[in-house]
């Protein structure tokens, strides 16, 4: 099977040297293992971090060695009790076309209830990551404002709905394109969203939000960061999610330079990581899953065939060729 190897440490804008496709055997699964055909690969933001050569929350990549990431597939040999051919399971084994894993680090998940690659998008890590970002985290409540950013992506797009569901005040949300602010508010239920590229974040973000915001979940951070410390009211609480906007920076980041605003209106702001809120995985199954059966949440995909263009969707995701999860089809 083919396999992704980290070639190279990117500097700034991974470029597809960075990245090779290599050819390699399919591994027998010892007993407890499980061999896997993926079917869906996912491709995200975090894992750009892990192409540099930093501590951080998970290990870097290794140079020379496939990579990893979310995949979902079919069991296609199995030498561990509990799992047997056939079984479709999420796992950890990305990259490649084959992974060959201990039974323990893999999730049956259930074909029938949702289609196989939901369990990387919506009913997965990015869906958990909106669910408890905006509940736990920022500690939503009813009649909130919510300003999102990346909010036509895979996080963001369900952070504005889950607003809208729980009784939102009003939703707001930023994207990077005409077309995807038309999708926010027409296909998502937001009340006002605008394209950052069109014009400064704090200008928009007043016009869209007249009577200030109460939760702002950060996918972007930077500028964005700063507009919405100046527009949050007293008492906000802002989800510290992302920094998409920085990943591929060589230079140190600036900003937010308003940060002293925090003091005088007493703001929380609070970091999270998606592994921290495991606890809430049964609860946001039961009723995200509800809310997609019942149409009243939408969710996207992109979709990008063929292992081989692995990299392309990553590089497409970082640009924002995505609207919703961005996944590979193996
Ligand atoms: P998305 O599906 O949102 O894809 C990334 C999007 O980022 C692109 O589609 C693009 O959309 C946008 N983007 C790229 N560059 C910029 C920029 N300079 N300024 C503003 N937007 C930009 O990815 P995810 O939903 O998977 O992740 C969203 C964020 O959440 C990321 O920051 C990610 O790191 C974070 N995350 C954090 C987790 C945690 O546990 N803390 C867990 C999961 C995700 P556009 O066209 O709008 O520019």
């Amino acid at each position: 099977g083919r396999e992704w190897h980290l070639a190279a440490r990117p500097q700034g804008w991974p470029a597809p040297a960075d990245f090779a496709l290599v050819e390699a055997p399919v591994r027998r699964p010892a007993p407890g293992q499980v061999t896997v055909r993926n079917a869906y690969l996912s491709v995200d933001p975090y894992m750009r971090g892990r192409m540099n050569d930093v501590k951080s929350y998970v290990p870097p990549y290794a140079l020379g060695a496939p990579m990893d990431g979310g995949a979902v597939g079919y069991v296609v040999a199995s030498a561990a009790e509990g799992l047997a051919v056939g079984d479709a399971v999420l796992h950890g084994q990305g990259w490649r076309e084959y992974a060959t894993l201990d039974a323990a680090h893999a999730v049956k998940v259930d074909p029938e209830l949702a289609p196989l690659s939901a369990y990387l998008g919506v009913l997965g890590m990015p869906g958990l990551t909106a669910y408890a970002g905006l509940l736990e985290v920022a500690s939503f409540k009813e009649g909130d404002t919510v300003f999102v950013s990346g909010a036509a992506g895979a996080v963001g797009s369900l952070v504005g709905q889950i607003a809208r569901l729980k009784g939102a005040k009003r939703v707001v949300g930023s994207a990077g394109s005409a077309e995807k602010v038309a999708t926010l508010v027409e296909e998502y239920g937001f009340d006002a969203a605008f394209d950052y590229k069109a014009g400064p974040v704090a200008e928009q973000l007043a016009e869209a939000a007249p009577e200030g915001i109460d939760v702002y979940f950060d996918n972007v951070g930077g500028e964005h960061l700063e507009a919405a410390i100046g527009a949050l009211n007293v008492h906000g609480r802002v989800t510290l999610c992302g920094a998409i906007a920085q990943y591929n920076d060589t230079a140190a980041p600036t900003g937010p330079r308003n940060l002293a605003l925090a003091i005088g209106k007493r703001l929380r702001l609070q970091g999270m990581i998606v592994g921290d809120h495991a606890a809430l995985r049964g609860q946001f199954f039961a009723e995200v899953g509800g809310w997609l059966r019942s149409g009243e949440l939408r969710s996207d995909e992109t979709v990008v065939e063929g292992v081989e263009n692995t990299v392309e969707a990553f590089l497409g995701m970082l640009r924002g060729a995505n609207t919703g999860k961005m996944v590979v089809k193996v």
